[in-house]
């Protein structure tokens, strides 16, 4: 059993050590990660220009590209053998609703789905400081489960965890993604020479509650377990467009 880590915090993020000492008793550990936080880089591709990989030590790498290229090279050469599983994360702020669209992390998890291995996306839903010792328990805990009942094809789970002390954690709850709304603003500034610049900002996110979401159970100290599935198509848009008449 070969596990791939990767995070999009980057090489240095801790969380990946933790879930090394928590995955290591189930298989061998490999981590594959950004050489720098790569957050909300989504599924993209370094094709642009040529990318290296650094070997830090055994079954240690970093890469100077995305979330993606780490799990695409563990995959096409890197190893000596295709990993059975991706994990991605902890990564060190949550990843619910609409986010997931953005998110390296769950960008990572689902390139491992796409290679065809079961994969978990864990975040920790706080930007406070964190030991992710207790996360990296609960992965563990989760990918034994896995391993046991294994994981329908195209689909994976995206995991977020409360900030809590553990003995806080209401328990675990299966969620939907909730959804999110939306206070973003594009704040344009004038840089030292004249020029414009602009700063994608915005307030936190704030978040439809509704009950069965990731964030109504991570809001109320649940870990939230979300099986997302690869196919996006929408079945009841296929009947009705079917009446569009394109092709007049
Ligand atoms: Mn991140």
């Amino acid at each position: 059993m070969t596990f791939l880590v990767t995070n999009d915090d980057g090489i240095f993020a801790p969380a990946l050590r933790r879930l090394r000492d928590a995955l290591s008793p189930l298989g061998r550990v490999v981590i594959v990660a950004p050489d720098r936080d790569q957050s909300a880089t989504s599924h993209s591709l370094t094709l642009h220009r040529p990318f290296r990989i650094h070997r830090h030590e055994e079954d240690f790498f970093s890469v100077d590209g995305t979330p993606t290229d780490c799990v695409v090279a563990g995959y096409h050469g890197l190893l000596d053998h295709a990993p059975d599983m991706v994990i991605s994360g902890i990564n060190h702020g949550p990843n619910m609703g609409e986010d997931v669209f953005y998110s390296g992390t769950v960008a990572a998890a689902i390139e491992g789905t796409l290679q065809g291995v079961p994969s978990i996306a864990v975040s920790l839903a706080t930007r406070e400081l964190s030991d992710f010792v207790a996360p990296a328990r609960f992965v563990s805990r989760l990918v034994r489960r896995v391993l046991d009942s294994g994981l329908p094809g195209r689909q994976l789970l995206n995991v977020n965890l409360p900030h809590r002390p553990w003995s806080e954690v209401s328990g675990v709850r299966i969620t939907r993604l909730g959804s999110r709304v939306y206070r973003d603003t594009l704040i344009k500034k004038v840089d030292p020479r004249g020029r414009d610049y602009y700063w994608i900002g915005g307030e936190d996110p704030v978040w439809e509650p509704r009950e069965g979401t990731d964030f109504f159970a991570v809001e109320a100290g649940y870990i939230s377990v979300t099986p997302l599935r690869l196919d996006l198509t929408d079945e009841h848009a296929l009947e009705d467009m079917q009446k569009w008449n394109l092709e007049a």
